[in-house]
């Protein structure tokens, strides 16, 4: 068994900041996607610049996700919205229960 960390508040609250600031570019990537695509309609509207646009907007998402599915609790040590092979963007750690608003300064 592992011993259990000392409980370090400013750790703490840097890995929640973390966690927040990667679902925050990961959500901005969602809502994204239709004013990205308006603007590429509007600069290029043809059906090769358009899969282009999307490629790379697909690139980004999975990026974002990726970075957010591997952002880990600072309480429990597993991954904050990863449980076995489920990925889900909820306000809780999916193994401790932790909100994401946990650890916020002012
Ligand atoms: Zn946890």
């Amino acid at each position: 068994m592992e011993e259990p960390k000392t409980f370090d508040p400013a750790t703490f609250a840097s890995s929640m900041r973390l966690i927040r600031r990667r679902r925050k570019y990961f959500f901005a990537t969602i809502i994204g996607y239709l004013p990205l695509m308006l603007l590429a309609n509007k600069i290029s509207p043809t059906i090769r610049s358009m899969a282009i646009t999307f490629g790379i907007w697909v690139v980004i998402l999975f990026i974002t996700a990726l970075y957010s599915a591997l952002a880990r609790c600072p309480r429990c040590g597993n991954y904050f919205h990863m449980h076995g092979m489920s990925l889900l963007y909820l306000r809780r750690c999916l193994h401790c229960h932790l909100h994401i608003s946990e650890g916020k300064t002012g």
